[in-house]
């Protein structure tokens, strides 16, 4: 038996308990894994409080990343004893995810643990990282230079905005961090913010474009705090936006895109291709200072999970947690 938080949906309604489960109830799968870490991701919040129509199947096992070490593989890929992780994929969606104990999962799902980094580190950064990682190497791939000017990150008291601000800091990028947490100024300047600005600033009706102040954005938050964004961006610049914390609306105009040539890079951590996924956690490996991580991850049970939901998806925590399911 194995311990795992399970969601359900039936008569008596929507609810995520912690439950005692047998591995055959474990879904099909190549790669039976020992869990040793997952996280609350924004998505596992959705999942476990049914604030957003994530799960897609029920019951559910949430959690959209984890790291563990292989038990069993019928895939000549992974052998018992190794070291794996897995974001994304649909998995704590529509298949059995992370928060628990064990996870068996198809074996393309995987990539081995990054080089130079252990399971709790690699879970301390998590698909938030991950995912501003990805947004780091779009606006690489478009040629941003830390000389181009200021790059707002939005969000940056949240998972993907601590990360962002983190990651283009140490890249040496001048990061302004956006921010409806005044009281968490310290800790985004420790993570390499050289300003702190008022999120209220970004967050209501905007006009179609704003004086240029930034050379580039990553936004987590989306409506009109990415709409205000992509109005003062400068020309040319770019934008690498991914997600939706404060709404799925996008109302803007066109005007910053065919007036000041902007480029939206839309980011999608789910599906990316293994190479890409291997590229980004080497970048990660290279560029987390970890006495900053340990700043933006906090760790917590599987039991405690369940009503931290809450708490992440009210904006209410800071950095990341992440889970320890064997605790
Ligand atoms: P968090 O909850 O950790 O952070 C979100 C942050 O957004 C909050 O900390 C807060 O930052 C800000 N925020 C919250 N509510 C509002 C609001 N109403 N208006 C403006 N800002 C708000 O979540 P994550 O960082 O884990 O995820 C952020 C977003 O990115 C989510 O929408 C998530 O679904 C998405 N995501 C997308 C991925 C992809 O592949 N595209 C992968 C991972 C996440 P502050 O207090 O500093 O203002």
């Amino acid at each position: 038996m194995f311990k795992a938080i399970l969601i359900n949906k039936d008569e008596k309604g929507y609810r995520a308990d912690l439950a005692e489960l047998d591995e055959t109830d474990l879904p099909a799968g190549e790669v039976l894994v020992k869990v040793l870490y997952s996280t609350l991701n924004y998505k596992d919040g959705l999942a476990i409080t049914g604030k957003g129509p994530v799960v897609r199947a029920f019951p559910m096992v949430p959690g959209i990343d984890f790291a563990g070490e292989v038990l069993d593989s019928s895939s000549p890929d992974y052998q018992p004893g190794d070291q794996v992780i897995l974001n994304g994929w649909g998995v704590g969606e529509g298949y059995w995810g992370g928060l628990a104990q064990k996870a068996r999962v198809k074996a393309e799902w995987l990539i081995p643990l990054p080089k130079g980094l252990t399971p709790k580190q690699t879970l301390a950064i998590g698909t938030a990282g991950y995912t501003a990682m990805l947004c780091v190497m779009a606006l690489q791939q478009h040629g941003l230079q830390p000389s181009a000017g200021e790059v707002l990150v939005t969000g940056a008291a949240g998972g993907v905005g601590s990360f962002a601000t983190m990651l283009m800091s140490k890249l040496g990028f001048t990061v302004v961090a956006s921010s409806g947490r005044p009281e968490e100024s310290a800790y985004l300047h420790q993570l390499g913010a050289s300003e702190v600005i008022e999120r209220a600033s970004l967050s209501t009706p905007g006009k179609p474009l704003a004086k240029e102040r930034w050379a580039a954005v990553i936004d987590s938050v989306g409506s009109h705090t990415l709409a205000n964004a992509c109005a003062a961006v400068k020309s040319n610049g770019a934008v690498a936006a991914c997600g939706l914390a404060q709404g799925m609306d996008f109302p803007t105009t066109v005007a910053p895109f065919i007036l000041r040539g902007i480029t939206l890079y839309g980011i999608n951590s789910v599906t990316v291709d293994k190479a890409k996924r291997i590229s980004a956690w080497e970048q990660l490996s290279q560029l987390c200072d970890f006495t900053i991580v340990n700043a933006i991850a906090h760790e917590i049970s599987l039991a405690e999970a369940i009503p931290l939901a809450a708490d992440l998806i009210a904006g209410k925590i800071r950095g990341r947690l992440i889970v320890d399911v064997n605790r």
